[in-house]
């Protein structure tokens, strides 16, 4: 029998990890398949941190890609599912913290009356998707382009994030019958959602959208954009979906539709206000008459499991409860409000007070501000996109002069600046999200010395996207 050296260099782990598993990474772009070279291999992760398995540290800008609001780790959260994992894993029964978060979520966004837990976001669109034909008897469903929400068959045509950052059009193994039920428009424009709801609005069973574009990098809506998609959504008898996904309990305790149709929050062309200076006091809304709009459903994931797989679908109580068992919608799922996952998502809601949103905010405004202000000093031509927190940065004078409003343009920013940049910061010791196609997110735990080490690797970066 031969023993074999454990493997501890990332390049070695991405070698054995690829001989068994494709790419050697579930889920793509965590492969680096669009910067290229070796992705780190994850050992631990603490606050703003995380370490790979040659023991270096990097700040973190992933998050886990959304759920990390608190940090990595928050001791709250993990003594939180320390404490329900003793009580036994998982009971297929039902469980009082499955109401608590349910009701939790209800109280931060009134319009998710009934709210059905899931485990990913996919699931939770999927499950949107499903209820809304079932609502309105309809088949065919609107998205918008450069908008992700999820893998299932019919969400992936022009999907942003890994499908964008990829290039694909779509995926293979998806039938042409199925693609056929799903439009595709162009994001934050009306005329276009106007026309095609003049022509099929009695076939269309739903809308979705995200709550702010986040999957092509930061798109946020222009002004009046998202509630002129209620509008003609109503007016053709459509629901509309807001994909709270990645924005839900992130931008704002009550999400992005706290932050816009609540607080007001909008897009002003420059990238958007510096997060924070629109909201000094922040509230949950008392209900959804404080709103200018409402959608019929929404769905949340990352944040609402605080790092466990948990997510959720919730909206009006009248097309939640066509849900089975009550309804002739089917859902179901083996691990479906997991004791884990509830724990750590009641944990982290519970921690996620104002004083964290101000200090993702804080955070958010200084990072960008920083990365910006060296881009600038090295001449390249940028845009920081923002909504509310999440931001990205768009390279190129077009991005630079007029912002990114749609996926067409942000697959015209000079997307070869991102790679050089990415590896820079990476050999500085922070991690990017390794694709100019995603968000970046901070959490309540950059503090100061995090913003400090991203402000002195940032004139590295910027350098090799000048010389790009
Ligand atoms: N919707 C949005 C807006 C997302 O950002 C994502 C994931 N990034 C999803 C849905 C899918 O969630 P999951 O990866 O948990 O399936």
């Amino acid at each position: 029998m031969t023993t074999q050296t454990p493997a501890r260099s990332n390049a070695a782990l991405f070698e054995t990890a690829r001989a068994v598993i494709p790419g050697g990474v579930d889920s793509p772009v965590r492969a680096f398949g669009s910067v290229g070279g070796t992705p780190r291999f994850i050992t631990s992760a603490s606050g703003a941190r995380v370490r790979d398995t040659e023991g270096r540290d990097y700040v973190d800008l992933v998050g886990s890609w959304g759920p990390a609001l608190l940090g990595h780790a928050h001791p709250g959260v993990v003594e939180a599912v320390r404490e329900a994992a003793w009580r036994g894993l998982s009971f297929g029964a039902p469980t009082e913290a499955e109401t608590l978060l349910a009701q939790e979520v209800r109280r931060r966004v009134p319009a998710a009356e009934r709210v059905r837990l899931v485990s990913t976001g996919t699931e939770a669109t999927m499950t949107a998707v499903r209820l809304a034909r079932g609502a309105t008897g309809r088949d065919l469903v609107v998205k918008l382009a450069g908008c992700y929400h999820g893998h299932s068959d019919g969400l992936l045509a022009a999907a942003g994030s890994g499908v964008a950052t990829a290039g694909l059009p779509g995926s293979a193994g998806v039938p042409q019958m199925v693609a056929a039920q799903t439009l595709v428009l162009p994001y934050n424009d009306l005329p276009a959602l106007e026309a095609c709801l003049e022509q099929r609005g009695q076939e269309v069973a739903a809308v979705i959208l995200e709550g702010a574009a986040a999957n092509m990098g930061v798109v946020p809506p222009l002004p009046g954009y998202t509630a002129g998609v209620r509008r003609l959504t109503a007016q053709h008898g459509a629901l509309m979906i807001l994909d709270e996904v990645l924005t839900g309990f992130r931008v704002g305790p009550a999400g992005w539709w706290g932050l816009e149709a609540v607080e007001g929050w909008v897009a002003d062309g420059q990238g958007g206000p510096v997060p924070g200076s629109t909201h000094s006091a922040r509230i949950w809304p008392a209900s959804t008459a404080e709103a200018s709009w409402v959608p019929d459903l929404l769905t949340f994931g990352k944040v609402i499991g605080g790092g466990v797989p948990l997510a959720a679908v919730g909206g009006r109580a009248d097309v939640m409860d066509l849900l089975a068992p009550l309804g002739p919608v089917y859902q179901a799922g083996t691990l479906s409000g997991s004791p884990l996952a509830t724990a750590a998502g009641l944990a982290t809601l519970e921690l996620a007070d104002d004083q964290v949103y101000r200090a993702v905010d804080a955070a958010s405004a200084q990072v960008g501000q920083v990365v910006s202000e060296a881009l600038s000093a090295q001449g390249v031509a940028h845009r920081v996109q923002r909504a509310g927190s999440l931001f990205s940065v768009m390279f190129g004078d077009s991005a630079a002069s007029s912002g990114v409003h749609d996926y067409e343009g942000a697959q015209a920013q000079e997307t070869w600046r991102f790679a050089p940049f990415f590896h820079a910061f990476l050999r500085e010791g922070v991690a990017l999200p390794p694709s100019v196609f995603e968000a970046w997110f901070v959490s309540a735990a950059h503090d100061e010395e995090a913003v400090e080490a991203i402000a002195a690797a940032a004139p590295a970066a910027a350098r090799a996207a000048a010389q790009a």
